[in-house]
């Protein structure tokens, strides 16, 4: 095993994603030395992989009291109140810093185009194009390239210990045994959910990326950090089952919410289609358990998301203008979703507790904060669709300058 040189910075960013790349740009802005070490390239995450949107309450008739109502209640009241709080007031101003550092809401007729999405008594759900997340990473690298932050790219997080006042990470670079220490006064973990490597474990699917497994996760709780809701997993309502070629893709809720509907193999509708996630996967899970579910080729089973009913309900071409990533993706797997249905089934998507935390990301360890899906307490037992991206902005924001208040 080599050891290569140590090193040190005020504050330590493990991961890359949304949380970790706003904790980095916040922390050293607000004049903290941040060192960012990240498993592989900058921005690699989940958050990339983000199509849907992010909420936030920015319509005329929208407040963040109403974003609150609905987060805390599709999180069935298992949220911490002040944590929502926190997450609903942030979202306006969230929306005008991601827009400061360069990503470009979609607009008609200059105003933010909002959408209904499932669980949302208002339309709050605002896009950058179609790849909302990848548009996010692209402005947030940037940001982070402009602060002044180190990063080491493909280097993981190994090991964490306390180092008097402050702590003392272990981490390794590249694949060739290698090992580095960094010393560092406070350290934000923003490493994900790690629900993938969870999943594969189990032998099931999930739509995440191939860097969100759990060991950073782990590494805290054995550090002795309270964690909360850790077993309450998000299953994505509409993960493809056919083609075989997109198993494991999931179709964003925009699809529903432009007004796909969800049908039983006898072309019955069966649930409120913009119901909360968890609603509408469980009603998937019981049609087909209880014999009304479509067969695939290679046998398994789904429902039916009727896509076409987009074009039917918007005019012809409205697929292809506003959901033309889907469209293109369905396309080359032969499939034309403006004219067939597709065959749909829940997939393991989303982890929505933790480790807890507190108005300012705290974790319950002295010195160690957490944000974006490694956390808990915001989302409770089921997470809004939308509310992970800006969660990621409020709580990565808040983490970065609460690790940099500490080393002062
Ligand atoms: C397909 C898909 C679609 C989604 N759509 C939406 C949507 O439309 N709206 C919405 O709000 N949410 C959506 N989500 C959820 C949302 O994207 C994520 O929950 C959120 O972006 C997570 O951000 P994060 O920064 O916490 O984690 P990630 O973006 O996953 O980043 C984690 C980072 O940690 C790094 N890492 C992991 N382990 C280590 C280690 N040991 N050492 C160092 N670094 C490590 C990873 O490489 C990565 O850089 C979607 C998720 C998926 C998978």
């Amino acid at each position: 095993m080599t050891s290569l040189s140590d090193a040190r910075a005020d504050v330590l960013v493990v991961g890359s994603g949304g949380a970790g790349m706003s904790a980095a740009v916040s922390a050293a802005g607000a004049g903290a030395s941040v060192l960012v070490t990240t498993k592989s390239a900058l921005g690699a995450g989940n958050t990339g992989k983000a199509q849907g949107g992010i909420q936030a309450a920015m319509g005329d008739d929208d407040s963040t009291e109403s974003h609150f109502e609905d987060t805390f209640a599709a999180g069935h009241h298992a949220a911490r109140p002040e944590l929502v709080r926190r997450l609903a007031d942030g979202g306006p101003e969230a929306i005008a810093w991601l827009e400061s550092i360069g990503v470009a809401f979609t607009r008609d007729e200059g105003r933010l185009r909002l959408l209904r999405c499932g669980g949302a008594t208002r339309k709050r759900l605002l896009q950058a194009g179609e790849r909302t997340g990848a548009e996010m990473v692209k402005a947030l690298r940037g940001a982070v390239r402009a602060s002044g932050a180190e990063v080491w790219e493909s280097t993981r997080l190994i090991d964490l210990a306390p180092d008097g006042d402050g702590w003392v990470a272990t981490v390794a670079p590249g694949g060739n045994g290698a090992r580095r220490t960094v010393r560092a006064g406070a350290v934000v973990l923003a490493a994900g959910g790690g629900l993938r490597g969870e999943a594969e474990a189990l032998g099931l699917g999930s739509t995440n990326h191939p860097d969100a497994t759990p060991e950073v996760l782990r590494l805290a709780l054995d550090l002795g950090a309270e964690g909360r809701e850790l077993d309450s997993w998000q299953q994505h309502p509409t993960g493809s089952v056919w083609p075989e070629a997109l198993s494991g893709y999931a179709l964003p809720e925009t699809t529903r919410a432009y007004g796909a509907t969800l049908h039983d193999a006898d072309g019955e509708r069966f649930v409120d289609e913009l119901a909360p996630r968890d609603v509408v996967a469980q009603a998937i899970i019981d049609a087909v358990e209880q014999g009304r579910g479509a067969l695939a080729p290679d046998g398994r089973a789904g429902v039916w998301l009727d896509t076409p009913a987009i074009d039917r309900e918007n005019g012809a071409g409205f697929t292809a203008d506003r959901l033309a990533y889907v469209h293109n993706r369905y396309r080359k797997a032969g499939i034309d979703i403006t004219r067939e249905r597709v065959l749909v089934y829940p997939v393991l998507h989303y982890r929505n507790g933790g480790l807890a935390i507190d108005e300012d990301a705290a974790t319950t360890v002295p010195g160690v904060f957490a944000a974006g899906e490694i956390a808990g307490g915001v989302h409770g037992s089921n997470r809004l669709m939308g509310n992970s991206l800006l969660d990621t902005v409020v709580y990565g924001r808040r983490a970065g300058a609460s690790a940099a208040r500490v080393t002062r």
